[in-house]
């Protein structure tokens, strides 16, 4: 058991690494505010990041919604971008591994794209029902713009491997690949890798869908181009809504979620061009003591607002990176965020990866 160091309440969903219960959170003192920097502070120290966006410099990278602005010889909250001689520099981008899943995959929008069901045949889609015998490109970017504390990935953190050129990664599309799916870590801090590549890659391939699976934080340039991407390739962009409330994301993922949110209602302005498969998903990791159904309330109703059809995929929590001492998502939770969501407006809820369910 860990107390509330704002109200002293005690329980087993305070993780020793944020020791603020929700409602201390989302209360938003002066006092909250400290206790959470300190625990993002920690964090990023062991892997050498910075432990918040730098905003006292004159270089301002336009990559993400963290808009850093970076002082000479300080580094983004990516890692991957500095500042020199008063200009953005980067370490370079294409830092990422690849590897191949078989279709259908376990992907957050297995339920309702046109790689797992038999959404977008034949324009977008081999087959009238699951792609067998297609595959799927899954391209992991090893840095991220979000710090959340139950990183469900966080082993990226450790080294940013090896780079990969668009015209390297496109040669790993062979006939038989029918998707793409950026993912990582995030692919906003090198969404311009991916762009090279799925401009690229609509040349190659007549059938290629291209996805990304993000924290949903690049800056509208970019994401207007991956959203016509998507479009016009049959692809999605899953918008992982880590909470809609900005000081429990903050609390979360060491970052405002503001970008996230302004983003999401970009993107469903262009659902009605494409209905099917579905351009827009959301997804919501369940984590115990920090995402509660009042949250998931808010979410559903936000997104709902925009289109009662967008799939909204609800994600079992495993105990990871410093939320280790929190336990799995519990069968109860899941449900009443299920039918919290229905609740709201939205028809198609889903809950993710439920074999991870707590009995
Ligand atoms: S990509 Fe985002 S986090 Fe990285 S330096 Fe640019 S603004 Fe900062
Ligand atoms: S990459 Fe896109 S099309 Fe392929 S399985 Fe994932 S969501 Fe479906
Ligand atoms: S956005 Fe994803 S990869 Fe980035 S810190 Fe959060 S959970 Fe980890
Ligand atoms: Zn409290």
């Amino acid at each position: 058991m860990v107390a509330c160091k704002i109200c002293s309440k005690k329980s087993e969903l305070i993780s020793t690494s944020l020791p603020i219960c929700i409602d201390c959170i989302r209360e938003g003192s002066e006092r909250s505010l400290k206790i959470i920097e300190r625990s993002h502070k920690d964090s990023r120290a062991s892997f050498d990041l910075p432990h918040k966006p730098p905003k006292n410099g004159k270089v301002e990278c336009p990559m993400c919604g963290n808009q850093c602005r970076m002082e000479d010889g300080e580094y983004g909250f990516c890692g991957l971008r500095y500042a020199k001689s008063g200009h953005l520099r980067t370490k370079g981008v294409g830092w990422l591994d690849w590897y191949y899943d078989p279709l259908p995959t376990n992907c957050v929008a297995s339920f309702c794209c046109a790689g797992c069901t038999e959404s977008g045949y034949p324009k977008f889609s081999y087959a009238d029902g699951p792609e067998f015998g297609y595959k799927n490109l899954a391209v992991f970017y090893r840095a991220c713009s979000f710090d959340c504390l139950f990183c469900q990935n966080y082993h990226f953190r450790e080294s940013l491997g090896k780079r990969v050129s668009p015209e390297e990664l496109l040669e790993k599309v062979d006939e038989r690949t029918s998707c793409v799916c950026f993912f990582g870590g995030d692919p906003s801090p090198q969404i311009n890798h991916t762009i090279r590549f799925a401009e690229k890659a609509k040349e190659k391939q007549r059938k290629l869908r291209i996805c990304w699976e993000t924290n949903g934080s690049m800056q509208l340039p970019y994401l207007k181009k991956i959203t016509k991407i998507a479009l016009e390739s049959g692809g999605c962009i899953k918008f992982d809504l880590k909470a809609y409330d900005e000081k429990l994301n903050y609390a979360l993922c060491g970052v405002s979620n503001k970008t996230t949110i302004d983003n999401f209602g970009h993107v469903s302005h262009f659902i009605s061009e494409r209905p099917n498969p579905p351009l827009l998903i959301a997804s919501t990791l369940l984590v115990p003591g920090y995402i509660d159904v009042k949250e998931i309330k808010r979410i559903a109703r936000f997104i709902a607002q925009f289109n009662p059809k967008i799939p909204y995929s609800l994600l079992c929590f495993h105990p990871q990176f410093y939320f280790r001492d929190i336990p799995v998502t519990s069968r109860e939770l899941a449900y009443e965020a299920y039918d919290a969501a229905l609740k709201e407006g939205l028809t198609n809820v889903h809950i993710g990866n439920k074999h991870l369910l707590l009995l």
